[in-house]
């Protein structure tokens, strides 16, 4: 190579270094001009509170909720579930109509998830009542009363598969193998997705045994759960639905934030968390389309 080749080599060489080095400068420059810019920052809030919705722990975004209007009654439909399981042989027509197929069951729940239905605890729903604000229209609360086995055979797995919350009943005296056992109650409690309440010691007709009896069966029943799980119990499941003021006021002196009936409907009244109605829901009920019906 000659000496004038070699020189215009290395020129051309640097010319090529500069013209990389001013691009790169530009575009950096371009780039931190974005980032200061109103478009930019507000693309970095929008991230930031689409990632604060779907976290756990602040699901509920009260401030887009509305108040309730006083006098108001607000729908919030609270399915009652006993046994999910094949109807056993012999059994009475009533008894019968306590029971849903594993299969109905899973086929209800992909249908309320299908219409937008989003499952919440009752805390979740009493906290914010108690604000005397308006849960959101798709709030759907799911309970279990008597603290059956085959909730956790049938009904659990099912839960655990679409992320669905439920809240189960208990009754702290009446034990066996077709009841839930207190590990089992206690995996339950602990997995997030489960709350548990009282559903009295024995299950008797609150309206039918004496005042010193039925103090017992609410307190009793909170006290031992709460001893159980080692947190709060403020929910009563009344045994046959049965309740009466005495009985609500009872609740309430104990401790209780909220009752709960076999009354069957889902608007609510607010002012009174201790007659709380609930949907039972039987066999080929087609859970979607009641609630619509019920809520027009
Ligand atoms: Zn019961």
């Amino acid at each position: 190579m000659d000496k004038n080749k070699k020189r215009q080599l290395v020129f051309d060489i640097i010319i090529t270094v500069l013209v990389v080095l001013v691009i790169v400068l530009i575009d950096f420059f371009v780039v931190s001009l974005r980032s200061s810019s109103g478009d930019f920052k507000e693309e970095v809030l929008q991230a930031d509170q689409s990632q604060s919705i779907n976290s756990p722990e602040n699901s509920i975004i009260t401030k887009d909720l509305e108040q309730i209007k006083p006098g108001e009654k607000v729908f919030i439909p609270i399915l009652n579930f006993h046994h999910i399981d094949k109807v056993p042989a012999n059994v009475s027509k009533t008894t019968a109509s306590y029971y849903i197929e594993p299969n109905d069951f899973e086929m209800i729940m992909q249908n309320l998830i299908a219409y937008n239905y989003q499952t919440v605890f009752l805390s979740e729903v009493i906290d914010l009542l108690e604000q005397g604000i308006k849960p959101p229209d798709n709030w759907l609360v799911l309970t279990f009363d008597d603290g059956n086995i085959n909730y956790y055979t049938n009904a659990w797995p099912i839960l655990q598969k679409y992320n669905l919350k439920s809240s189960i009943y208990i009754m702290t005296g009446v034990g066996g193998e077709n009841y839930l056992s207190d590990e089992q109650i206690k995996e339950l409690s602990e997995s997030s997705l489960v709350e548990v309440g009282s559903h009295t010691i024995y299950h008797p007709k609150l309206t039918q045994i004496s005042k010193p009896e039925r103090l017992k069966e609410l307190e009793i029943s909170k006290d031992e759960l709460e001893e159980l799980l080692n947190t709060d119990i403020t929910i009563l499941s009344y045994p046959f639905g049965l309740y009466n003021q005495e009985i609500k006021d009872l609740a309430k002196a104990v401790g209780y934030k909220a009752g709960l009936t076999f009354d069957q409907d889902a608007w609510q009244d607010p002012q009174d968390l201790f007659e709380l109605k609930r949907i039972s829901v039987w066999p080929q009920m087609n859970v979607v389309k009641f609630l619509e019906k019920l809520k027009n």
